[in-house]
């Protein structure tokens, strides 16, 4: 596994894929934008650098270690309101090397700590749902998606016919933190997501496959509703500081192909 790996997705975006993580890179006419910051193990900047000769902003979609890790290594980075607090806590004590190692225990990837950048940012600027980042002929709009953390922001790129759902509405989507926000809340935001589904055609992520079919943001909702009214499969795979994982999808039952491309892993004391 190499430590980056860059892939371009159009002549004017590009993936920087990492151990388990990626990063995007959108280069407008006059500004390019750099959309998450993956573990900050290793030399991100220097590969942006070579990706990108604009200045550029960096956005952090929500504050889980595998996506602020590495913004210190810049001047400023934008991060929504809600995941704020969550995030000061966790640089107080520096959780990547942990996670990281947990991530990567069954790719035998070995981790090493003097690799790690300071977790620390040098300056945070604030964002919220709404916002347009304007690059000249690209745009990145942010649209809050709470569930998965309280912050989470996905991004329409309404130039490309893009998604970027990052870790908030996926193939298995996790909704069991102590950061999380209640389904009920995550069920409102994908309605509005569904608002505007004849404006994106595929979908990105921040975790493999890193793209998915644009149906990803009904099969969400699909899920959430069946939870919602105690209808999903409520599969326990394990547990989190000792409340139990559900899965709303029991992966060894099938279903038609709209219910089973997306699936819900939830705590049940987070329905509402
Ligand atoms: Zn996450």
């Amino acid at each position: 596994m190499r430590l980056f790996q860059v892939e371009s997705i159009t002549e004017d975006i590009f993936r920087i894929k990492m151990p388990y993580v990626c990063v995007y890179v959108f280069e407008g006419r006059d500004r390019a934008l750099v959309l998450d910051t993956g573990w900050g193990y290793g030399d991100l900047k220097s590969v942006i650098d070579s990706v990108t000769t604009k200045p550029y902003d960096v956005i952090i979609s929500h504050a889980h270690s595998d996506h602020y890790g590495g913004a210190s290594q810049f001047n400023e980075v934008y991060m929504s309101l809600p995941d704020k607090n969550g995030y000061l806590n966790r640089l107080k004590n520096d959780i990547r090397p942990r996670i990281m190692r947990n991530a990567l225990k069954k790719d035998n990837f070995p981790v090493h700590n003097p690799l790690f950048v300071d977790p620390i940012p040098k300056a945070i600027k604030y964002y919220s749902n709404g916002h347009i980042f304007d690059l000249g002929g690209l745009s990145l709009q942010a649209l809050h998606l709470p569930g998965h953390t309280l912050g989470e922001m996905v991004f329409l790129i309404p130039e490309r016919r893009l998604l970027f759902t990052g870790d908030a509405c996926t193939d298995n989507t996790m909704i069991y933190f102590d950061h999380s926000a209640p389904l009920s809340a995550f069920r409102e935001s994908l309605l509005n997501i569904l608002k505007i589904k004849e404006q994106y055609d595929t979908v990105l992520l921040s975790h493999a496959p890193y793209q998915i079919d644009k149906e990803i943001v009904d099969s969400n909702y699909y899920w959430v509703e069946e939870i919602l009214a105690n209808r999903d499969d409520q599969l326990i795979i394990g547990d989190n500081d000792g409340q139990p994982i559900y899965t709303a999808r029991d992966r060894r039952k099938s279903y038609p192909p709209l219910q089973s491309l997306g699936n819900i892993r939830y705590s049940q004391n987070l329905k509402y």
